[in-house]
């Protein structure tokens, strides 16, 4: 059985990983001259920075596919989950560690908030919940075939649907939950970890804090980009053949199969093909001649960011590796992202790995990964756009942590939504695929399999289930299930 793949995404990676382990023929053809798509690295003057995702959880995902080519995962991967989860900032001095231990975060929060404790635990014990009843069947399982529907699980899981707060939204059930208008902002925020909007996401939405607070928040030896290392490594041991700089540029179909690949005009006869490439693309680029499923690529795509990589020549002893600097008013942010723009006092995202990776600064310096949300790419005077932003962000810093930040910046490269879609071509730059913005949208994303096309898969962020690492690793596990 030979399977083409287009695009070495942590998605594709992790789709070629589990094709060769059924004995099958895997080439993979990447458009750029690396793996790994948004999850990759790069140096700038000493400095070294993961260029997308920079949060890691559920990492027994990735173990799996080491387990699953009969190799022990500790050979070649490690990971330490983190004390400390984030640090939080305010404008008001207000400051706060969220701990790992719910307890202590629960701690934490009475100490600095004055708010009882009791609801920080319910909110955590509500999200492991809804996870436990409905996200892990549905995360995991495809939804768009008849056998799911009759899985006893999933049956189960749709009679507890009422108390999956569908339609109500994840604003509404976080002021319920936690009250506190700092804390409502903090739970509201992992609405972004799928670039969807807290006011008018579902509540359903309130499963995500799970992930990062009870199943853990991981940091990768060697930083993300590993992730990426280590999967590309075992693909290739495994036999997988890569083609780098070999952009694909049509999926081959006859008599209503896909049957191949066009690459730089040379045809490569495939028995079964999976595009990692954005859904988006893969029908307008590579199957432009056939029905294209319309409504789905209609759906509402997922906020993107402008990112900051800024080398810093001062240590800050009050940042840890995820940080957060709150802007005062968080519905205004959104509703200026919904209107295509950012606020004037935008929250501002640390990452810095030189915290757990000293290796990746020089001396007495820091890596600044430095994010704000943006609205996807329509033509917006992005250069007078960043600008602003930058002299804001810098700003925000600087009154927040009492120390001028400009003069600290050593040098900087920046991402923005257009180069987003241009590298990876994810289209309009968004960072996952479509939002979850409406009650059933987490349900409508596109299939792991055309119901058109025989022999064609589907894997990455703009397919089921979603963006992230851990959806992307888990869609491809679907097309594995899926493919007979
Ligand atoms: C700035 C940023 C921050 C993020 N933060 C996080 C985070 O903290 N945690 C998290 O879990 N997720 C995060 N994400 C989201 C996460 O990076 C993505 O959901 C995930 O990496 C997407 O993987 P993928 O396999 O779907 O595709 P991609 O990474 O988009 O890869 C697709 C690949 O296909 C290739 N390709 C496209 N077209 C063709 C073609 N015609 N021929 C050949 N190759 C082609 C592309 O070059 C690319 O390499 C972030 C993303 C960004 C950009």
């Amino acid at each position: 059985m030979r399977i083409g793949i287009i695009g070495a995404g942590i998605a594709g990676l992790a789709a070629a990983v589990r094709m060769a382990c059924r004995g099958y023929e895997v080439d993979v053809f990447e458009a750029n001259d690396y793996p790994g798509g948004k999850l990759s690295e790069f140096t700038l003057e000493g400095y070294r920075f993961d260029a997308g995702p920079s949060l890691f959880t559920m990492p027994h995902y990735v173990d799996e596919l080491f387990r699953l080519a009969g190799e022990n995962p500790r050979d070649h991967f490690h990971y330490e989950r983190l004390p400390t989860v984030c640090h939080y900032f305010w404008e008001d001095q207000t400051r706060l560690l969220a701990h790992a231990d719910a307890q202590a975060f629960a701690r934490e929060v009475e100490q600095q908030l004055g708010v009882p404790g009791e609801r920080v635990l319910q909110s955590l014990a509500d999200s492991q919940m809804k996870y436990e009843a409905n996200g892990r069947i549905f995360l995991e399982k495809s939804l768009h075939r008849l056998d799911t529907w009759f899985d006893s699980q999933v049956a189960k899981a749709m009679l507890k649907i009422p108390r999956y707060d569908l339609f109500r939204s994840m604003n509404a059930v976080n002021k319920k939950l936690v009250q506190h208008p700092k804390l409502v902002q903090l739970f509201n925020r992992f609405a972004t970890y799928n670039g969807s909007n807290p006011y008018r996401a579902p509540g359903l939405l309130t499963i995500i804090p799970h992930f990062e607070h009870s199943i853990g928040a991981f940091y990768p030896a060697g930083g993300m980009y590993n992730i990426t290392q280590q999967i590309y490594q075992l693909a290739l041991r495994l036999g997988v053949r890569f083609h780098f700089n070999q952009p694909v540029d049509r999926i081959r179909v006859h008599n209503g199969q896909a049957i191949g690949l066009q690459v730089a005009g040379q045809e490569y006869p495939f028995d079964r093909i999976i595009s990692n490439m954005d859904i988006f693309f893969t029908y307008q680029r590579l199957l432009p001649d056939q029905r294209q499923p319309k409504r789905i690529l209609r759906q509402e795509k997922s906020t993107s960011a402008l990112i900051f990589y800024w080398g810093i020549k001062k240590e800050f002893a009050e940042l840890g590796l995820h940080n957060i600097l709150f802007s005062d008013d968080y519905r205004r942010e959104f509703e200026l992202l919904q209107q295509g723009t950012i606020t004037d006092d935008p929250t501002v995202y640390i990452n810095i790995t030189s915290k757990y990776s000293p290796e990746d600064a020089p001396p007495g310096g820091e890596n600044w990964f430095t994010m704000i949300n943006a609205p996807f790419e329509a033509g917006q005077d992005w250069d007078a756009l960043i600008s602003r932003v930058r002299e804001q962000a810098q700003a925000k810093i600087s009154r927040i942590l009492g120390t001028p930040i400009t003069e600290h910046i050593a040098c900087e490269a920046i991402l923005d939504p257009r180069t987003i879609q241009s590298r990876t071509s994810s289209h309009l730059g968004s960072l996952y695929g479509t939002a979850s913005n409406k009650p059933m949208a987490a349900f409508l994303r596109h299939p792991n399999f055309s119901r058109r096309i025989d022999n064609l898969y589907f894997c990455g962020g703009s397919a089921h289930p979603g963006g992230g690492i851990p959806l992307c690793l888990l869609s491809a596990k679907i097309v594995d299930d899926v493919m007979p």
